[in-house]
């Protein structure tokens, strides 16, 4: 930034858009090469049912980490495969692994994977079908998340996607309640069953009155819909007691725990009995 002003402001600049444009380059060639070589990981972080502390399921959420730049948020790989044209590779490779884990488990966990907006076309459901048959896994115990993005401006197809899944077996979330510009049409448009509050709206319940109104006003709307909820982003005991008291169904977050390696799960499901978080005890039935 300071360097803006320096010797040549001008050169500068380009020289660090430059440098930007090497980065970008170098990112998505590293990127290539691990999509290549499947390097791309489920990661799995458990969903708790708020009432009594029982781990229902799991959200699948994608890591990698590059052997030169080390670990990259999905936030930043995932928006660079959707402009790459690898979203789909990296999509189909991560549920593979990801429901291969899930059915060495002696449990009825669900998982849920976050779907692409550029996933859902004609494809979509042939390749969600492909994935079950392969791996021998109960539809039911899949849940499908997608933001509205995925779905805005054709609300008719997305409608017969949705529907699919559902006769599936499958269920679907909208994720990151309440961030876009029409949640709410979306919401009452499309056969959702569960809606997951975004982690921004899931912070100092007890101290800031505008979160606490507004995730209240999501839980009685859902409660009215009967639409199951999800709280995302719950890392206070403060935040969990609020959400409970307000009879949020199902949490999410540091507080129970972070995603983890597959190799991690079997642990936590094992050790799960015995911790307890925010006053509760964990359960794994
Ligand atoms: P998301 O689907 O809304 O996932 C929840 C995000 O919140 C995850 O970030 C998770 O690690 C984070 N999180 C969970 N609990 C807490 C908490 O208590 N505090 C905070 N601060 N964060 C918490 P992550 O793993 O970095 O993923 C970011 C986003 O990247 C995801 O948001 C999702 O939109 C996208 N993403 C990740 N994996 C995939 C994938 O395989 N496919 C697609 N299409 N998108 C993915
Ligand atoms: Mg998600
Ligand atoms: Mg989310
Ligand atoms: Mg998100």
């Amino acid at each position: 930034q300071a360097k803006q002003y320096g010797r040549g402001g001008y050169t500068f600049y380009n020289e660090d858009l430059g440098d930007q444009l090497k980065q970008q380059a170098l990112l998505e060639e590293e990127l290539k090469g691990a999509v290549e070589r499947m390097d791309i990981e489920p990661f799995f972080q458990p969903i708790v049912d708020i009432e009594n502390g029982h781990v229902k399921g799991f959200e699948v959420l994608s890591r990698w980490t590059s052997p030169t730049l080390g670990a990259v948020p999905p936030d930043i790989f995932i928006t660079i495969a959707e402009d790459m044209g690898l979203i789909d590779a990296i999509t189909w490779q991560v549920m593979r692994k990801a429901l291969k884990v899930a059915a060495s488990w002696d449990n009825d966990l669900f998982i849920a994977f976050n779907m692409s907006p550029h996933l859902f076309n004609d494809e979509l459901l042939m390749n969600i079908k492909w994935q079950l048959s392969e791996s021998k896994f109960d539809p039911k115990r899949m849940e499908i998340e997608i933001t509205e993005n995925a779905v805005i401006g054709n609300m008719d197809e997305a409608r017969v996607a949705l529907d699919s899944l559902k006769d599936l077996g499958i269920q679907v979330s909208l994720d990151d309640f309440g961030t876009g510009f029409s949640s709410l049409a979306t919401l009452s448009k499309l056969p959702f069953d569960k809606i997951k509050i975004d982690k921004s709206f899931v912070t100092d319940l007890d101290s800031m009155p505008q979160n606490a109104k507004i995730v209240g006003a999501i839980l009685a709307l859902a409660k009215s819909m009967e639409i199951a909820v999800t709280a995302e982003g719950i890392e206070t005991n403060d935040d969990l007691n609020f959400l409970s008291a307000h009879e949020c169904l199902q949490g999410q977050g540091y507080l129970f725990a972070r995603p983890m390696h597959a190799q991690d799960v079997s642990n936590f499901l094992a050790d799960a009995n015995e911790l307890e978080r925010g006053g509760k005890k964990l359960r794994v039935s």
